[in-house]
């Protein structure tokens, strides 16, 4: 329940969230009624991603967004962690600016994540010490997020010793702009995290059921990138932040700060860097704010 007198400051972050169009559900999530479709309960994933003719409008809307998150995650042409032997220079920065030697300056985000390009953009490199690459034609991002990338996958991996494969999803297109099935991703500071797999799954496994994710790993993934400072919103489904929370209690974070990150109990249009978005239960959507020098970047 969100706190009437908080409503003010609920609503603008309604308004810049729906309006600015989310990530990956369609323009028109700020509902009608004021109300958010995601106070209903999730049915379960696979029930509605075989439904062809959904009953309401909310369900249409629901198997959209899970069918595409299905589309995402398809990794089956995704780069193998055995076709590198890659760790390139720098690597082991452990701040932005230790990545700095290794990935140039210049590749900016211009405009909003849902109306924007990105100029220059930078390849995100391939680099199987620390990540794989879903598909590199779609993984273009500004300096800052390919350097949070490098800094955040190098902690995760050095630092707290995670050592399970991370497949990293959709960024940009080289230039930015629209790409299919995204509403936002057109300026190079949202990126696309499959949740970290629990032991002994395919590889290619999109983990659509809760107990297919490794919980601990998944928030020492999601801490990395918080740790950077850029990061703007985690986007991640209700029913999952319960889970990423507990886990996050488990690796010793304060319980206020925990709180102060996190959405959960609460949903809709209550704070929290890490909110609810429909079609974001086996991938995490981070989005990055604009970086310092990034003078035509704009939005949330
Ligand atoms: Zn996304």
């Amino acid at each position: 329940m969100v706190n009437p007198s908080a409503g003010g400051r609920g609503l603008l972050v309604a308004c810049l969230v729906a309006s600015c169009g989310h990530p990956d559900a369609p323009q028109g999530n700020a509902h009608e009624d004021g109300k958010r479709t995601d106070a209903a309960v999730e049915p379960p994933l696979e029930t509605v991603a075989k439904a062809v003719s959904p009953a309401s409008p909310s369900a249409a809307f629901e198997g959209d967004a899970i069918a595409r998150e299905l589309e995402i995650l398809d990794a089956s042409n995704a780069e193998s962690p055995t076709d590198f032997l890659l760790d390139l220079p720098g690597s082991a920065g452990l701040s932005i600016d230790g990545a700095a030697d290794v990935v140039p300056k210049g590749a900016m985000s211009v405009g909003t994540p849902q109306h924007g390009r990105l100029h220059q953009g930078i390849a995100l490199p391939p680099n199987p010490a620390l990540y794989t690459r879903r598909h590199p034609s779609r993984s273009y991002g500004s300096t800052q997020t390919i350097r949070t990338i490098q800094t955040a996958m190098t902690t995760l991996r050095k630092t707290k010793g995670i050592r399970t494969e991370v497949l990293i999803g959709d960024i940009s297109l080289p230039g930015g702009g629209p790409i299919s099935p995204h509403v936002s991703h057109q300026s190079g500071r949202d990126i696309d995290i499959r949740l970290v797999l629990a032991a002994g799954l395919d590889r290619s496994t999109i983990p659509v059921q809760a107990d297919q994710v490794d919980w601990n790993a998944t928030w020492q993934l999601v801490h990395s990138f918080l740790e950077t400072g850029r990061v703007t919103y985690v986007f991640l489904s209700h029913s999952r932040q319960e889970l990423l929370h507990a886990a996050a209690l488990r690796a010793g974070i304060h319980p206020k700060v925990v709180d102060r990150w996190f959405q959960w109990p609460q949903r809709g249009a209550s704070p929290g860097i890490i909110r609810h978005e429909d079609g974001h239960r086996a991938h995490v959507h981070i989005r990055l704010g604009c970086a310092p020098g990034e003078p035509q970047c704009s939005g949330l």
